[in-house]
């Protein structure tokens, strides 16, 4: 942590921020340039605010020099983590596709989708048991009976499953049945779920919050690492700004920053950062260009008559023709699709 001192601080006010840097346990190292001091703070104190310096007098600016996430952090693994899940490696040179309906409804519509994905070359189906809905009134998924169709669509189409836990109680239901837990972006910063997950030996997928910013994000997948999991993956789905014209605003920048600052996969999701259909596959192509390794996407054989995100479910032709065109960007950037 550095500290910029305003042109006018006085010895005082520098003295008192030197003893306050001391008491905390940092080591300090004063520079006194032509206008203005500086002071460097040496040492890793966890519970330290830095804030607790920005407030004092005399004080200009604190910077922070070191990440707060240790475990998340590229230099905790430069190669960079590969998540081996039943066969499919996710954050290697291939880019994964997750595709599946918003929401499990029946055994028709499930397997009607995973045949159709599958033949496509998509390894992981997706669909939620667990829904979490704005509106208590809106369909709330089939709890178990989904989980026990998503297991049974996937073994017969051999896939792997990847699918919602919405909170710590369902954790051992949702992971005897599924192959990726995947946390909402409502629950980004549920800790106790975080800290649970952190427990069990099954991947999880991280979904960035609606407001959360990218460090927020990375200290969230901080709880899981740190309880023992280091099966971590990252899902950017769009958050929420000013921008009315789609459902949420993707931002694509997350995927380079996240790359350069940790070593987690990173998967890009254009059906719930867009929340319309004809938007979804110049999305996910964009995603895949900027870096993705891999892309989550809504698929329904009826999206007209679907019971959750209809509007922003493909059909399964459009779905189709996306594979295609994700395919032929991947391979011009050197990495291939599964
Ligand atoms: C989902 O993927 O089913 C979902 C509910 O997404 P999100 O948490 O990103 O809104
Ligand atoms: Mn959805």
């Amino acid at each position: 942590m550095v500290v910029v001192f305003e042109e006018e601080a006085t010895e005082d006010e520098i003295d008192n921020v030197v003893k306050t840097l001391k008491d905390y346990g940092f080591g300090v190292h004063r520079s006194t340039g032509v206008s203005r001091t500086i002071v460097g703070a040496i040492g890793v104190q966890p519970d330290f605010d830095h804030r607790q310096i920005q407030v004092l007098p005399g004080v200009e600016e604190v910077y922070r020099v070191t990440e707060p996430y240790k475990l998340a952090h590229r230099t905790f693994k430069p190669e960079g983590t590969v998540i081996n899940v039943g066969g499919v490696k996710i954050g290697g040179n291939e880019v994964v596709v997750m595709a599946g309906p918003c929401a499990v409804e029946n055994e028709d519509q499930l397997f009607a989708v995973a045949e159709h994905v599958s033949k496509h070359g998509v390894k992981v189906l997706r669909g939620g048991a667990f829904k979490p809905r704005t509106s208590p009134y809106s369909f709330q998924g089939l709890g178990e009976e989904g989980l026990k169709l998503l297991r049974k669509a996937a073994d017969r189409y051999g896939l792997i499953v990847i699918t919602e836990v919405m909170d710590r109680s369902q954790i051992n239901m949702v992971a005897e049945y599924a192959d990726i837990l995947q946390v909402g972006a409502r629950n980004m910063q549920n800790f106790t779920l975080l800290k649970d997950l952190g427990k069990i030996s099954k991947p999880v997928m991280l979904k960035r919050g609606l407001a959360a910013t990218i460090e927020e994000w990375l200290m969230a997948a901080e709880y899981i690492l740190s309880g023992g999991n280091p099966d971590v993956m990252l899902c950017e789905r769009g958050i929420r700004t000013f921008e009315n014209a789609t459902r949420n605003t993707l931002d694509i920048n997350a995927i380079p920053v996240v790359h350069k600052k940790s070593h987690l996969p990173i998967i890009v999701d254009p059906s719930h950062a867009t929340g319309i259909r004809e938007k979804v596959v110049p999305v996910a192509r964009a995603a895949v260009a900027a870096g993705a390794d891999g892309i989550m996407v809504e698929v329904h054989n009826d999206p007209s008559h679907a019971l959750s995100d209809g509007a922003q479910s493909l059909y399964p032709e459009q779905f189709t023709e996306l594979m295609r065109e994700a395919a032929l960007i991947a391979s011009a950037i050197g990495r291939s699709l599964t």
